[in-house]
């Protein structure tokens, strides 16, 4: 088969000013941190240190949280919403304007391609601004009651798969509905929120209404068991979201969770291959599989199985891995020297199971953390990588033949957060989206987001729901929504 040769497109890293070190954003200042060593953040995709970057303490924390609760009672909830979208529409337009140094950092920390940080990304934080900037002085008409009342200091922790994003899922919705936050990025992939604590400057938002404190999973702990903290947002894993829930158990601090999943993508008989071939790429190679909604599961009926295997593999071969940087790359680095070990050790244990791995061919380079787009076959329902979460670029390939045992194969699983149907017939789909357990069922397409449609997971993938009404529900003292 043809591949075709591309010269190297290189995005050039010199749009951003990378410090060798970075403080704590604290009141609207950078300072230094008063107890903890500082870290260092890699690029992954070359092991290079990046920066040295500061490990907030518990003192630390407290100064943040004492910053936004002054914040919060003197300035930030006694504003009125008009006032505060403006603020929303700022920050949205700067990112806008600052957006190709963003997306460079996003794919210098992360590892992700820049077709991806430039195009999928930094336009959706901009989009989760100006959405959330837009309900900002309408709180009263989003079917929350007459009048909705902000909880008071928000404590967000996020992951390391969409840094700036998760942080604008975070950030919007609590400032529209009048929070002040302490937000904690994680600890692999500061740098983008260290960049919007910049940003937040240059948008003359009042002191201490954002206030950024990095560090590792200790620092978290300090923001989400601080006692002055009202409303814990935690975004990661199903481990440690379980320690959270049972840390703020009995506390009166509201908390929504985002944690785990491990998709089914069902494509039917019916369905239009090709198209289905490029969603279950989607699905699960996109960002490296470091997507907790990632299609990691190919739920696929049986009579069509060998021909959208061998469709599947042949447009794998044509998938670029390399330089994040590179404007033609499809594939980027894993995060991590510790994900990558990870992924390595579920696969090694599919291969023990009995399934068959397929590695598309391509070279990996020789710096840097890379695993290569994996496909295993002849998985069953009992195998580990079936039921785990493998958060890279692995697929676990199974067959049904019915719709009845596509659904209970795709709910039998402890995680509930997304799911894919493929198939020609409405009415099927809306069978399958009643009775999928998953927080949202994507039709014919896989991993689409907007700012509107609200997003979360059932049983082990947490609670709360961000995005839309039900998102701004999330950060208000209110009736349910109605
Ligand atoms: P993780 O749970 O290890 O870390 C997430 C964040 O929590 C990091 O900032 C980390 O420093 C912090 N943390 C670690 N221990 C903590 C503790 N005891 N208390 C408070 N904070 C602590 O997860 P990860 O490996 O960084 O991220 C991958 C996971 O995130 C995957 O399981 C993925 O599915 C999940 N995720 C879920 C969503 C969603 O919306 N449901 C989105 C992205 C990622």
């Amino acid at each position: 088969m043809t591949r075709f040769e591309y010269a190297p497109a290189p995005e050039s890293r010199a749009i951003v000013d990378v410090r060798s070190s970075y403080g704590l954003f604290i009141d609207g200042q950078f300072v230094d941190p008063v107890d903890g060593p500082p870290f260092k953040t890699v690029n992954p995709a070359s092991e290079e240190v990046l920066a040295e970057v500061s490990a907030a303490g518990p003192q630390d924390v407290d100064r943040a949280v004492k910053a936004a609760r002054r914040a919060y009672t003197r300035t930030w909830s006694r504003m009125t919403g008009r006032e505060r979208a403006k603020y929303l529409y700022r920050l949205a337009r700067i990112v806008q304007e600052r957006s190709r140094e963003l997306a460079v950092l996003e794919s210098l920390d992360n590892g992700k391609p820049i077709r991806e940080s430039r195009d999928v990304d930094v336009p959706q934080v901009a989009a989760n601004f100006f959405y959330y900037a837009g309900w900002a002085d309408k709180l009263e008409h989003a079917g929350l009651g007459s009048s909705p009342r902000p909880l008071g200091v928000a404590g967000q922790v996020i992951p390391w798969n969409f840094p700036l994003l998760m942080l604008a899922w975070k950030l919007a919705p609590a400032l529209a509905a009048g929070n002040t936050v302490v937000l904690k990025p994680a600890e692999t992939t500061p740098l983008t929120a260290l960049l919007f604590a910049e940003i937040c400057q240059q948008a003359d938002l009042p002191p201490g209404v954002v206030n950024i404190v990095t560090g590792a999973g200790e620092t978290g702990r300090a923001v989400v068991e601080h006692p002055d903290v009202d409303k814990v947002a935690f975004t990661g894993s199903t481990e440690v979201g379980k320690m959270i829930a049972r840390s703020v158990a009995g506390t009166d601090k509201k908390v929504t969770l985002e944690l785990g999943g491990k998709a089914a993508n069902i494509v039917f008989d019916d369905a239009a291959l090709d198209q289905a071939v490029e969603g279950i790429v989607d699905g699960i190679f996109f960002n490296q599989g470091h997507v907790c909604c990632a299609g990691s599961r190919l739920l696929v009926q049986e009579s069509v199985n060998d021909e959208l295997l061998e469709r599947l593999k042949r447009r794998l071969s044509t998938l670029r891995m390399g330089d994040p940087l590179d404007k033609n790359t499809d594939i980027g680095a894993i995060n991590s020297a510790e994900q990558l070990q990870r992924i390595r050790d579920l696969a090694g244990i599919g291969d023990a199971e009995g399934a068959q791995r397929w590695t598309a061919a391509c070279e990996l380079p020789e710096r840097g953390y890379w695993f290569p787009p994996t496909v295993f076959t002849g998985v069953s329902q009992a195998h580990r990588i079936a039921r785990e979460e493998i958060f890279g670029p692995v697929l676990s390939v199974l067959t049904f033949r019915t719709p009845a045992e596509a659904l209970e194969k795709a709910n039998n699983t402890p995680y509930g957060l997304s799911a894919g149907v493929w198939t020609e017939k409405g009415s099927r789909i809306l069978w399958m989206a009643q009775h999928l357990r998953a927080g949202v069922v994507w039709a014919n397409t896989f991993n689409r987001f907007d700012p509107s449609s609200p997003f979360g997971g059932y049983k082990e993938s947490g609670y709360g729901r961000e995005g839309g009404r039900h998102g701004l529900a999330s950060y208000l003292d209110a009736e349910g929504l109605s």
